[in-house]
């Protein structure tokens, strides 16, 4: 549909209701005026018809038409009227302007008619006579039961067509004005309305378009200036309510992406409702929450996070899983999905929090190795204690020498079982001070600690005619270091060397320093570890080779404990080597400047 502005919907109205008033109240005016004029004419005419039935009563018995048709032509003139006397069959008796013998009968007039019935007759028609229209006025005088003559009076009413006029064309003159007074008078009444509505409706508009601060004026109209109030207000309560929920998004999304914990929220249809930065993190997924508004599926595609959503949509309470993830990284993540709930409490979607447990769970499967293997380590010497024990408890041992042999054995096993559990309280020790900060750092030269470690190994080294060499610089180099910690991780080292280095082999101990580390490493002419041991070798009863740790009396403790004696300095180990070409383990240490 067509709009148009208010302003030209009610100006016409209005026009049109001024005009229509105005041509009304001219039309019935005029019409009053003119039956006004031809009352008092027709009023006129009676009265000059009944002096003239005066006038004309003494020539009617007898009867003397020629004195009447005087009568009628002198007192026509006089009175500028035309006068007719007819007798009562309408034979003209004699007439102010024409000759009544050349006159018809005007038995058939209306006037006449009428006048004959004792009214008073009359008409208004065009008279052939005087070629104009005439107002005709007839009047029988005398007795009404004894009726002699008809008496007639005209006069032309085209005079009084033209005086009407005249007042006419005042009257559209007068009304053209009172109309242009009156168009003026209504364009300006309604612009006085549509004014404030049009100001009313830019308010609107700005509202609309956001611009909340601006106010709609005043007006001194009732209805408009409680309406523009009452848009103020509602502006006021609106920005009050749109701050509000700004502030409230705000924080729920400050809360959102300052959690460490990935949350992910979908709708009934399983598409995204909203997303965190952690969730992002944790699928790897930059697009996640720019994909609001499309499925889960579409932006993660992962069956078994579809198949944990699918059972979720099923069971009223939260579900949990852990699912892996394989990028950007392998990942463990542990998805708990609750549903979510509308006000009224029905299910509108549902809500995935995800963290990543990764390190959580290595640290368990790491307990649990830990414990199975603590287990297996002690369980294998005390089974052999326990089968020497009984052969000699129950006498099967016949010569004194294999007696001896067995107690041997039994020896060797229980400082294996010793061996393990001093290993197992080193480490744990120095695990829990490490953690508690409460290893004891000193300002010491590292190269005595060096020479300290190379002397406990010396002898064992020299059993088996392999040669120590060292090489570090002449002076001092201190570190902030456990003196005791750091001389039994580099013995480690030194002892794993001659342990696993063949008869006559070479072990080289260097260590160098610069400003920013110093360096230790341990270097041997063994067999070496394959490459892919080496990630593991660090762990607590990891072995490599385990036929050959276990006859060297290995705990398979020694490198974990090397691990954390160098992690609570601050420093790094690490591993470099090549099956058959001897491995060489290095520290690394901060210098202290
Ligand atoms: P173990 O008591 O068995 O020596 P470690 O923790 O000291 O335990 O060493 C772990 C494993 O690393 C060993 O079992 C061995 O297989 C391997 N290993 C350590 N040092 C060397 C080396 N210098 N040469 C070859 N293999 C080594």
């Amino acid at each position: 549909m067509k709009k148009r502005p208010l302003i030209w919907q009610l100006f016409p109205s209005y026009l049109l209701v001024v005009l229509v008033a105005l041509s009304a109240a001219t039309a019935l005016g005029s019409v009053a005026l003119r039956r006004f004029y031809l009352d008092r004419t027709a009023a006129d005419l009676t009265a000059r018809a009944r002096l003239m039935g005066l006038r004309v009563a003494p020539h009617l018995a007898p009867m003397d038409p020629g004195a009447i048709d005087r009568l009628c032509k002198h007192a026509g003139r006089l009175a500028e009227t035309r006068i007719t006397v007819m007798d009562f069959h309408g034979k003209v008796l004699g007439d102010s302007i024409a000759d009544p013998a050349q006159m018809g009968s005007h038995h058939d007039r209306p006037e006449f008619i009428a006048a004959r019935q004792g009214a008073v007759g009359r008409a208004v028609r065009y008279s052939g006579t005087l070629h104009q229209r005439m107002m005709y006025v007839a009047v029988a005088p005398g007795d009404s039961d004894r009726p002699t003559a008809v008496i007639r009076c005209a006069l032309p009413v085209s005079d009084l067509d033209t005086q009407l006029k005249t007042i006419y064309g005042r009257i559209a003159a007068g009304g053209l004005v009172i109309a242009m007074l009156a168009a003026g008078l209504s364009w300006w009444t309604v612009r006085r309305i549509s004014r404030p509505i049009q100001a009313i409706e830019a308010g609107a508009k700005r509202f609309a378009g956001g611009d909340l601060a601006h106010r709609v004026p005043g007006f001194d109209t009732l209805e408009l200036g409680s309406l523009a109030e009452a848009m103020n207000r509602m502006a006021v309560q609106l920005d009050e309510r749109i701050r509000e929920t700004d502030r409230q998004r705000m924080e729920a999304a400050a809360i959102l992406s300052s959690m460490s914990e990935g949350v992910v929220a979908l709708d009934a249809e399983e598409r995204i409702i909203q997303a965190n930065q952690a969730a992002v993190d944790i699928f790897g997924h930059a697009l996640l929450q720019k994909m609001v508004g499309r499925p889960l599926t579409e932006a993660v595609r992962d069956s078994e996070l579809q198949r944990l959503v699918d059972r979720a949509q099923q069971d009223d309470r939260p579900t949990e899983a852990d699912l892996t993830v394989y990028r950007p990284e392998a990942k463990t993540i542990f998805v708990r999905c609750t549903p979510l709930r509308g006000q009224d409490g029905g299910r509108i979607g549902l809500l995935l929090v995800m963290s990543d447990v990764t390190p959580m769970r290595r640290l368990e499967n790491m307990r649990r190795d830990f414990a199975a293997n603590v287990s297996h380590e002690i369980k294998t010497p005390l089974t052999a204690i326990k089968g020497f024990v009984e052969t000699l408890y129950h006498g099967n041992v016949d010569s004194p020498e294999e007696v001896h042999r067995f107690l041997g054995i039994i020896e060797k096993h229980v400082q294996r079982l010793g061996a393990i559990i001093d290993d197992l309280i080193n480490l744990s020790r120095i695990e829990r001070d490490a953690e508690a900060h409460e290893i004891a750092l000193v300002e010491e030269d590292v190269g005595t600690v060096v020479q300290g470690a190379v002397g406990l190994c010396r002898e064992a080294a020299t059993a088996r005619g392999i040669r120590i060499v060292q090489h570090g610089p002449a002076q001092p180099v201190t570190a902030r270091i456990s003196p005791p910690l750091l001389e039994q991780a580099i013995f480690n080292l030194i002892d794993n060397a001659v342990k696993y280095s063949p008869e006559g082999a070479e072990v080289r101990v260097d260590f160098e320093a610069d400003d920013r580390c110093i360096r230790i490493s341990v270097r041997d002419q063994g067999p070496g570890i394959a490459r892919h041991h080496l990630p593991r070798i660090f762990e607590r009863f990891y072995r490599a080779d385990k036929a050959r740790s276990r006859r060297m009396g290995g705990t398979g403790l020694g490198l974990a404990i090397v691990k954390h004696i160098v992690l609570a300095h601050g420093g790094e180990v690490s591993v470099d080597s090549t099956v058959g070409q001897g491995a060489r383990f290095t520290i690394r240490l901060p210098r202290t400047v």
